[in-house]
């Protein structure tokens, strides 16, 4: 554990050391099972319970009521860029509502274009994704196949405080693979929530799709069989193999969650104090770094930021390294820099980082 370094990777991303322990512990032999659990049918009991155990934890942490099924599904999020309109779009003549507000956003919407009509509501492209838009900035109408968001701009580093607006008589579907379980959220507001696990929930292989019940009847028969989520729901996440290694690691991070953090309330304010050190640093620089982010919008997964040139940046990077400091590298359509502290990481690696943010600062501005 002293050579690990802290890990400010956008994802597949930082998972809770006492996570992977127990991992390690379990991994060769399953307790009770006389065999790792990758060498296990998933049709064995321990495996269902595990599957069960990782569904129920995702329920109570998240308080979702059994009017939503919960899926465990593979094509990770970007398979639900597709799902989502295949089931909710295809062969209807609705129109389906999307909000882009960065990368994420633009790729769904790509997607969905090939199942049915859409309509983009609002774009923030024009603005270089910096924002998110407020409520009257758009329109939904009332007979929408539904209305879809990223609620957190993973490349960006913009998320949405709190749910866009949108009509009750259109479901409301959200991208949450890069703000999964970092919060509360009331879930009734939701047709769909789905997430991929490999930034707040577990390992790379798994995406977490939770399904308002009523909607699982849209898909059509006609669908290729893994692409209706029906086909899920009725076989309990086992239509055919599930990703059991990926399940069985998201259920350790849920129970993580709820036993060793005491919950998404607590989880929540726990970054919003992370995140703060950062913007801190940022914000008192005096123009040293420049947030991506307007301030109403700032990720507190994802912070992204740009340094005076790229120089500077190079330097940065390499200080930062030289101090275990790692993956801090922005993507390249943002660049700059962008550190992304989900759930696991550390207070302490944050702390580490503003230090030397403002240290940099200090003797490069
Ligand atoms: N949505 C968001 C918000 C993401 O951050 C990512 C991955 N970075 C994806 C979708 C795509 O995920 P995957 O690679 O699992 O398809």
């Amino acid at each position: 554990v002293s050579q690990r370094a802290f890990n400010f990777s956008a994802g597949p991303a930082v998972l809770p050391v006492s996570v992977l322990q127990e991992v390690q512990d379990e991994l060769l032999c399953l307790p009770g099972a006389r065999t790792s659990l990758m060498e296990m049918s998933h049709r064995e009991k321990e495996f269902i319970e595990i599957l069960h155990d990782a569904e129920n934890s995702l329920r109570s942490l998240m308080g979702i009521s059994d009017d939503y099924a919960v899926l465990f599904l593979q094509g990770g999020a970007a398979l639900q860029f597709s799902m989502i309109p295949a089931n909710l779009l295809r062969g209807t003549d609705k129109t389906a509502a999307y909000i882009q507000t960065g990368t994420w956003g633009k790729k769904a919407i790509g997607e969905a274009k090939k199942e049915g009509k859409i309509n983009v509501v609002y774009d923030a492209a024009t603005s270089n994704f910096n924002h998110v838009p407020a409520a009257g900035d758009y329109q939904v109408a009332d007979d929408a196949a539904y209305l879809y968001y990223c609620s957190n701009e993973t490349i960006q580093g913009v998320q949405f405080q709190s749910e866009p607006e949108c009509p009750s008589s259109v479901p409301l579907i959200s991208d949450a693979s890069s703000d999964f379980l970092c919060r509360p959220l009331d879930i009734n507001k939701y047709g769909l929530l789905y997430a991929c696990a490999q930034k707040n929930a577990g390992p790379a292989g798994v995406t977490a799709v939770i399904i308002r019940r009523d909607l699982l009847d849209r898909g059509s028969d006609q669908l290729p069989g893994y692409l209706n989520y029906k086909n899920h729901a009725e076989n309990d996440s086992e239509w055919n193999t599930p990703p059991t290694f990926a399940i069985y690691v998201l259920g350790k991070v849920a129970r993580w969650l709820t036993n060793d953090i005491g919950g998404l309330d607590a989880m929540e304010k726990i970054n919003r104090e992370k995140s703060q050190l950062l913007y801190s640093a940022i914000d008192e620089s005096d123009g040293f770094y420049a947030s991506h982010a307007k301030p109403d919008c700032r990720s507190t997964m994802n912070v992204t930021f740009n340094l005076p040139n790229d120089e500077l940046l190079t330097a940065f990077i390499k200080g930062a390294a030289e101090n275990d400091l790692v993956n801090l590298k922005g993507h390249r359509s943002v660049g700059g820099i962008r550190a992304s502290i989900y759930n696991a990481m550390p207070r302490e690696g944050v702390e580490c980082l503003a230090n030397f943010m403002k240290d940099f600062a200090s003797k490069n501005g």
